[in-house]
């Protein structure tokens, strides 16, 4: 996969993608990370990428000429695959993020990414260029660096071959809906606390049947939301029913 980002500050992206796993994608030839800067593609002796609102406020705003010229650069280069390119501006009125999204983007071959600034871009970026707008969450950040870096590591990990075959994506929280049971490594004992008895049984039909149960309870305690949209076997939709009888339960003693 080749991946483009447009930010006014390309070294920001020097270091996060130097190690481990991302490291590991870049030399063996999965993926290509090449940083566009915006100021490359301004025409002025400054370098003059952003400017005053019209109708007046606070702030600045990143102008449409470099961004528009920079992407269309992207295109010639990528040649009759520009039609299908996803161009995609982070933005916090995006579409907020999600596994499924990474999943989606991680089908492609190349993506471009446009970081914000200031107070934004101009909107005509949004309205003629720019494909996709993504969310990170609910919040504003300074600028697109970070939220672009979010998304492209949970996408990079989700092309075949990124990640060991120890390391599989399949289990993860929200791969397929639900969180992850919890995960334990030795010592077996530490400072009078215990690993669950059954993960050192050895026994993989009862590990198997504990961790599923563990889905359902660590799901149904900290997002119950999810398990309106997962797909809930019979035994995972008895188990529901069961643990959120047993905590109405609990909460009726307590209030008696
Ligand atoms: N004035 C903008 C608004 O209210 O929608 C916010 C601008 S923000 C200070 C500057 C840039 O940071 C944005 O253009 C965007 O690229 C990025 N950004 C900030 N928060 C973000 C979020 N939650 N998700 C994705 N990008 C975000």
């Amino acid at each position: 996969m080749r991946i483009d980002i447009l930010t006014l500050f390309p070294p920001m992206f020097e270091v996060p993608f130097s190690f481990g796993i991302f490291q590991r994608a870049v030399a063996g030839g999965l993926v290509s990370l090449n940083t566009v800067d915006i100021r490359d593609y301004t025409h002025d002796k400054h370098h003059t990428a952003d400017d005053y609102p019209y109708g007046g406020g606070a702030g600045m705003v990143l102008k449409p000429e470099p961004i528009f010229e920079a992407v269309e650069a992207i295109k010639r280069d990528a040649g009759p695959e520009a039609d299908d390119l996803p161009v995609i501006l982070l933005t916090p009125q995006g579409r907020p993020f999600s596994q499924s999204i990474a999943r989606e983007l991680s089908g492609h071959r190349h993506l471009v990414f446009i970081c914000g600034h200031y107070e934004g871009v101009d909107e005509r970026v949004c309205e003629h260029l720019v494909t996709d707008e993504i969310s990170i969450g609910d919040y504003v950040l300074t600028g697109g660096e970070l939220p672009a870096m979010v998304v492209i590591d949970a996408v990079v990990r989700l092309i075949p071959g990124v990640l060991g075959s120890e390391e599989s994506p399949q289990e993860d929280s929200h791969a397929d809906g639900l969180l992850e049971y919890p995960q334990y490594t030795r010592p077996a004992g530490f400072r009078g606390w215990t690993v669950p008895e059954v993960l050192l049984s050895g026994n993989h039909a009862r590990i198997a049947k504990w961790r599923r149960e563990q889905i359902i309870k660590r799901t149904l305690e900290r997002r119950p939301e999810l398990l309106d949209k997962a797909s809930l076997g019979r035994e995972d939709k008895q188990l529901v029913k069961r643990l959120t009888t047993e905590r109405s339960q609990v909460n009726k003693d307590r209030e008696s």
